[in-house]
């Protein structure tokens, strides 16, 4: 991890301050979305996408009220847990990154979630691999909605049977549906492929799965999501600053 990003080379009180005043920032803003969008506040859960921060930019997050936090590398987060063990008790981590079969072990024993599951091989080792003492993981499967570029999340078409699949595992709790579309500028362009995806959300609600997650929504288009019905918006740079290219 680097240490010289934007946020990380002003003196920790600084920062502490500078995360507190972003935090406030955003939750306001997704107060104000749910306000225009007709929904309450308390339906939208916030994750701090805390992916080539340091813990302690994390540390000043909690210290201003966040307890749940998204990473995307998996060795990158060992590493922040391992340094907030102190804390252990009181964070929620949420594992949102690519993930392969042959991480899946150290993802099922240090997280509480993970929202990019998108085949049915990681799902089978995620829930055999959950430790007993711990509670079922909680899971979202990742949709490719509008990204057809990307090799991450299982097409559209193919949801339905690894929902079905998932929902009979018994050390995972099906909760959800996670997409990343594609970047687009416009309110109605970022609106559209949050519509289909909740779309399934409902569709397979209606078939009868549990499902109350919808995690959808990023620093640039948290207020289309919030019109769209996100109940989980997973927001970065707004909390911690721009993230360094070069890693
Ligand atoms: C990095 C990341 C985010 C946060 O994106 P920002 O634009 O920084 O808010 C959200 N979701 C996933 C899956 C990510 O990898």
């Amino acid at each position: 991890m680097r240490s010289d990003g934007a946020i990380e080379n002003i003196c920790e009180a600084e920062m502490t301050d500078e995360i507190a005043h972003r935090l406030a920032a955003v939750r306001s803003q997704i107060a104000q979305a749910a306000h225009a969008a007709g929904r309450r506040t308390d339906e939208i859960k916030l994750l701090a996408v805390s992916k080539y921060f340091s813990a302690h930019a994390l540390r000043a997050a909690f210290a201003a009220g966040q307890s749940a936090f998204g990473e995307s590398y998996l060795q990158e987060a060992l590493v922040k847990i391992a340094a907030l063990t102190d804390l252990n008790e009181q964070l929620e981590w949420h594992f949102i990154g690519p993930l392969q079969s042959n991480k899946t072990k150290l993802v099922a024993t240090h997280f509480a979630w993970v929202h990019s599951v998108d085949r049915l091989k990681v799902a089978q080792r995620l829930s055999e691999q959950r430790p007993t003492e711990l509670p079922p993981l909680n899971v979202c499967i990742q949709i490719n909605i509008s990204d057809e570029a990307s090799k991450h999340g299982v097409p559209l078409e193919q949801a339905q049977t690894l929902a079905q699949a998932i929902s009979q595992m018994p050390r995972l709790r099906l909760r959800g549906l996670m997409a990343i579309p594609a970047a687009t500028s416009t309110l109605a362009a970022q609106r559209a492929p949050y519509r289909q995806l909740r779309h399934l959300f409902e569709t397979l609600r209606t078939q009868g799965l549990a499902l109350d997650t919808l995690s959808m929504g990023m620093s640039a288009d948290l207020n289309a999501a919030v019109l769209e019905g996100t109940t989980l918006v997973r927001v970065g740079t707004a909390i911690f600053g721009q993230r360094s290219p070069s890693l």
